[in-house]
């Protein structure tokens, strides 16, 4: 069985083709364009998802060195995303399966991150269930009790920002270009987490917020800046380690009260924020310290790519679970829906 799946849902342009299982191609093409203007511009990501998607999939039908006459299915993202970048990919799917007279499977954005935990790799251990996801993103921050492959609860999600915004606006208070999290990573592995103490918000349950972080890291560095004017540069290893334990803290809180309520000591983590050093080493100590057994799916798994829409394809296919011609991007779109 192969599958062509495609991913738009934000400002990457992905194509993967999938054979039973194993990954054949994942090809991802970044979008520069938005860089900037600090964030990601919707009316010029699916602009640019136009230009990309035809040769996206050229050459992830190349890479994976098949003919798109061999293909089995499209599977494509349905959503939650942008409207306009969810349409690109969501026509392009609908028109190619027509033309081939192929099955069309839509898949929801946020289970592929949870579902890419059981792509194909050597040495990798999938998660058993039930297992916790928690996926961390530039526009998601949730924890999700999962009980087989599609029966996923949220149980915990932001009520504000999402923690790879806390990192990227870190970044952006300390002039960094966009997006920063992974320079306020880098920073961080040479400072001091107890440099300079940030408070974790009161937040009931195991729901998140890190608007009042970032608020908190504004007015810290201003007050500093206007005592002396080079403080970021001096102090932007510590800083940022600071600022990235405290995130780290406010995650791992919710992730052992999550396991305490449900018994669950399996932790699988997925989206862009899992390439965090800091969060990779907590979880580690955690599975000596709490007994429990943690998944972090390899990196380009982890970022928003067409790799985890094709397993969750493959298993919908496997399932015969395929949706008509009819079917319509969704930008606001429940896991459980
Ligand atoms: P979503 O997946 O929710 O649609 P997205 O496309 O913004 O949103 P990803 O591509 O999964 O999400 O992740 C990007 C985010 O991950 C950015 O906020 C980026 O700063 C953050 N990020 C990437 N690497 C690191 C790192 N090493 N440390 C901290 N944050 C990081
Ligand atoms: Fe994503």
């Amino acid at each position: 069985v192969y599958i062509l799946a495609i991913e738009s849902s934000c400002d990457d342009t992905s194509a993967a083709v999938i054979h039973n299982g194993k990954m054949l191609s994942n090809v991802v093409a970044n979008q520069k364009i938005h860089e900037a203007y600090g964030g990601v511009v919707p009316e010029l990501a699916s602009r640019a998802h136009q230009q990309n998607i035809v040769p996206v999939v050229h050459q992830a039908l190349a890479k994976a060195n098949i003919d798109k006459n061999q293909l089995s299915a499209i599977a494509f993202t349905r959503g939650p995303g942008l409207m306009g970048s969810l349409l690109v990919g969501t026509s392009f799917a609908k028109s190619l399966a027509m033309g081939l007279q192929i099955p069309l499977i839509e898949v929801h954005h946020m289970q592929a991150h949870i579902l890419a935990h059981f792509i194909e790799e050597e040495g990798y251990e999938k998660p058993t269930f039930p297992f916790l996801a928690m996926t961390i993103s530039g526009g998601h921050t949730q924890i999700v009790r999962v009980d087989d492959y599609f029966k996923m609860t949220v149980i915990g999600e932001t009520t504000d920002d999402a923690v790879g915004e806390a990192f990227d606006k870190t970044a952006k208070i300390l002039g960094l270009p966009y997006p920063g999290g992974p320079l306020v990573d880098k920073y961080a592995q040479e400072g001091n987490p107890k440099a300079f103490p940030f408070t974790k918000p009161k937040v009931p349950g195991l729901d998140f917020s890190f608007s009042g972080l970032k608020t908190a890291i504004l007015y810290f560095v201003q007050k500093n800046k206007a005592a002396n004017p080079t403080f970021i540069e001096e102090n932007i290893a510590d800083i940022c380690a600071s600022v990235q334990h405290t995130i780290i803290q406010i995650l791992m809180d919710k992730l052992k009260l999550a396991s305490k309520d449900t018994g669950i000591k399996q932790i699988a983590i997925g989206g862009g924020v899992s390439a965090n050093s800091g969060i990779r080493n907590t979880l580690k100590e955690a599975e000596k310290k709490y007994g429990w057994k943690t998944y972090i799916p390899k990196f380009e798994y982890c970022t928003d790519n067409a790799g985890m829409i094709a397993i969750v394809g493959y298993l919908k296919y496997l399932n015969n679970d395929f949706t008509d011609a009819s079917v319509s991007a969704k930008a606001r779109y429940a896991i459980n829906e």
